[in-house]
Formats: C-alpha cells, structure tokens, sequence
C-alpha cells in the first residue's frame, strides 16, 4: 500500500511534532490524533501547505 500523498510531510496544527514518525501513522487515516498533545488534525489535500508560512499566513497572496 503506498501513500495517499507522497513525500509529503505531516505536522501536527497544535505542537508541531512530527506526525509521519508517530506510531502507527498512515496518511490514508481522514483524520490523525497527535501522540503528543491529542489533537485531531485532518490529513486531506486542503491541509497541504507549500511552506510553514502558507500555514501561519493562508491570507498572503505568494
Ligand atoms: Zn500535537
């Protein structure tokens, strides 16, 4: 089984941990709860951003 979305790195909305290394992760899951604090983040296409910028900033026209 190959990934949803390859190459791309997940991180978590709240602490930003890691979440492709976190046990049992599989971007196939809608939604994955961070190992580190439980937050729910959702794994789609909306939630790829081009840079940790385009996340803290989704309004800046690049
Ligand atoms: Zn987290």
């Amino acid at each position: 089984m190959s990934e949803r979305f390859q190459g791309i790195d997940w991180y978590c909305d709240r602490c930003n941990a890691y979440l492709n290394d976190q046990q049992g992760f599989d971007d196939h899951h809608y939604v994955w709860k961070c190992t580190e604090c439980g937050h729910k983040n959702s794994i789609s296409s909306d939630d790829i951003y081009g840079s940790e910028e385009d996340f803290r900033n989704p309004n800046t026209i690049v």
